[in-house]
């Protein structure tokens, strides 16, 4: 929990003057009749209530009782709670310094078992005694993060209260306006919730705005009102000092009997009631009234008596006030050394800055009494000297009032440059998540367009190792891996035509093994397919790449060998036959005889791949016939040649 400052220090002279002179306003009519209903069962117990309540009737009674009860306390909680009594007392009884005092004697006594509610409500009971002992500058701050935490919590109690306060400050710091508008918003809240203050407390206090715009007509409604229920539930501080507004709001209406009616009203009902400073302020309105009416003499212990309770209080505001007026008496009833000795009393009461409002009127006065004694001289300087001191007041007025406005300017400058500032780091932040979304938006694309390519890449390969398969297929025999009977007609159709051409030699062979159906039978036919493969293997690696080997049906082979005369292709078949027979050892199965019959023929002009085919073949089954196992070169006959 926070602390107040406390400490009254140089703050400027002005603020001084002006928190001076609405203390002295403050103090001509009133004291807040404040927490009419503090005494709720759920924050106290039945006793520190009671004290409460006895608070708002008779302040003093109060506080005779509290002091007794904290002298056999011990509990701490207790003891908090009887100064807080006491605190809410002195307010009562317009003595702000003791009711700081005893509110921070509570606060220092307050342990964490203590309600929060409570907490709130002694903060704000400091706060309030710092307004009404003009220190609201400081506490401005204080009592708006009151008001924003009660709003936040709903706590309409401290809400109605710290409003209150809020009110208090804004009315020292002279913004009548401001004060109103918290007090009108108190008055609502009073009237929409059951809490502890009420629609009345707040009436007074707008009263007082009125009051002290100099607009009695408006505040004497408020005034009724709150004089009508402080009367009916018998809160007698309240009524005394809401009658004390009331009684000057008549009077400066006009109606002035009227008024020093309900003032003396007052007055008795303080005396009754022990409510010193009420009888004092009573006093001082209705003394104030006789002097206006030339009636000083009548004036005068009306005024004596509110001195020596001022006195007694410490009250140097008041004190003034009212030595000012017994000067006032003084001059009118032509005992003008009196006069002298109140001035000087009073002069000594208004050292310090706070003051210089009061000083300027008190040398006012004093010049009056040096002319009255015919000290022309004295009363010259004097009225000089002021007439200086009044410059420099009006100066600081003036020139705090700049400093204000100029103040109010720059913050309103410097709201707007930041509103501004703020409008453009959004609108760069905007621009940095839309770059950066682009981005993102970018990179995705980039990413998806890759995997797309990627994708498409590898369907094609896929497509392509699926097409070259089954070209393979339809291209290769699975079983020998020569080239199947279409695939080789079809290449050595090209070659034989690219022969013709260019008047090239090219030499076909067809091979058959021998006896083959004798193989399967002896040896089944998955011997059979494996001589077969091995006869593939033997041939692929025997001739060159660009011969054309394929597999012409069964264990008939078609051969073709570009740019190779017939007798090369016969020294190189009868080399390859030769490997023909070690294939029963290659396929472990030496009890087997393989051979192979071959026809060959060297193409010659104008014959088709089928003529060259079907005379190799001619010359194949010469082989066979001749008894196998060898090589017969087709021979044409004298008539072909
Ligand atoms: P020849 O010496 O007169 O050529 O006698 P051959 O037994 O080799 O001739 P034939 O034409 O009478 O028989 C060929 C046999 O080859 C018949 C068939 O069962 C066998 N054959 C054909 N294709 C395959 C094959 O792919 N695998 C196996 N194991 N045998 C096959
Ligand atoms: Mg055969
Ligand atoms: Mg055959």
């Amino acid at each position: 929990m926070f602390t107040l400052k406390t400490t009254t220090i140089n703050i400027e002279p002005i603020i001084n003057y002006l928190v001076a002179s609405l203390f002295f306003l403050i103090l001509i009519g009133i004291a807040p009749p404040a927490f009419s209903q503090v005494n709720s069962p759920s924050l106290f117990n039945e006793n520190v209530s009671q004290l409460l309540q006895l608070t708002l009737q008779r302040p003093a009674d109060a506080i005779d009782k509290a002091q007794d009860e904290l002298a056999i306390t011990t509990s701490r909680q207790r003891k908090s709670e009887l100064h807080f009594v006491l605190a809410r007392a002195y307010s009562e009884l317009l003595l702000p310094l003791r009711a700081q005092e005893e509110a921070e004697k509570a606060q220092a006594l307050m342990d964490d078992d203590s309600s929060i509610e409570f907490q709130h409500f002694l903060t704000l009971s400091i706060a309030e005694a710092n307004a009404l002992s003009g220190l609201a500058d400081d506490i401005e701050g204080v009592v708006k993060r009151e008001l924003t935490w009660a709003r936040k919590q709903h706590n309409y109690n401290i809400q109605a209260y710290a409003l209150r306060v809020a009110g208090l400050v804004q009315l020292t710091l002279n913004s009548s306006d401001k004060a109103l508008s918290r007090f009108q918003e108190g008055y609502a809240l009073a009237q929409s919730h059951v809490i502890r203050l009420k629609p009345a407390d707040f009436a007074y206090w707008i009263a007082m705005v009125y009051e002290n715009r100099g607009e009695p007509k408006l505040a004497i409604p408020y005034f009724k009102e709150a004089q009508g229920y402080y009367q009916k539930q018998a809160l007698s501080v309240g009524k005394v000092r809401t009658e004390i507004g009331l009684g000057k709001a008549l009077i400066a209406l006009g109606q002035t009997n009227d008024g020093l009616l309900v003032l003396r009203d007052a007055a008795e009902l303080a005396l009754e009631i022990q409510d010193l400073q009420g009888v004092a302020n009573s006093y001082q309105h209705i003394a104030e009234q006789l002097i206006l009416r030339n009636e000083a003499e009548q004036a005068e212990p009306f005024l004596q008596d509110a001195l020596i309770i001022f006195n007694d209080g410490h009250n140097p505001f008041m004190q003034i006030a009212v030595l000012l007026a017994l000067a006032e008496v003084s001059l009118q009833t032509d005992t003008s050394t009196d006069a002298k000795a109140y001035l000087h009393r009073a002069l000594e009461l208004a050292e310090g800055d706070s003051f210089l409002a009061q000083r300027i009127e008190i040398n006012r006065k004093m010049a009056r009494v040096l002319a009255k004694q015919a000290d022309y001289p004295a009363a010259y300087d004097l009225m000089v000297n002021n007439a200086t001191a009044q410059g420099k007041l009006f100066k600081e007025r003036n020139s705090k009032r700049l400093l204000r406005l100029k103040t109010e300017f720059e913050v309103e400058q410097q709201q707007i440059q930041n509103a501004l500032l703020t409008e453009q780091n959004l609108r760069q932040r905007a621009e940095i998540r839309s770059r950066q979304e682009t981005q993102k938006y970018g990179f995705v694309l980039i990413f998806l367009l890759i995997v797309i390519t990627l994708l498409l890449l590898w369907l094609y390969i896929k497509s392509k190792r699926h097409r070259q398969r089954l070209e393979a297929l339809a291209n290769e025999d699975m079983l020998t891996t020569l080239l199947t009977r279409r695939k080789a007609l079809d290449l050595i159709d090209q070659q034989l035509k690219l022969a013709q051409r260019h008047n090239e030699t090219i030499s076909l062979a067809i091979l058959d093994l021998d006896h083959f159906k004798q193989i399967n039978d002896d040896c089944g036919h998955q011997t059979g397919d494996h001589v077969l493969r091995a006869f593939g293997i033997l041939a692929t690696n025997t001739f060159r790449s660009t011969d054309i080997l394929g597999r012409y049906g069964g264990e008939e082979f078609l051969f073709a060998f570009p740019h190779t005369s017939i007798d090369q292709v016969e020294e190189m078949l009868q080399k390859f036959s030769q490997t023909v027979k070690s294939i029963p050892q290659q396929i472990d199965c030496p009890q087997l005889n393989t051979s192979v019959s071959i026809g060959v023929i060297e193409a010659r002009e104008k014959l088709s791949t089928s003529e060259l085919i079907a005379l190799a073949d001619e010359a194949l089954y010469q082989a066979k016939v001749a008894g196998r196992d060898r090589i017969v070169r087709y021979q044409p006959t004298r008539a072909e040649k």
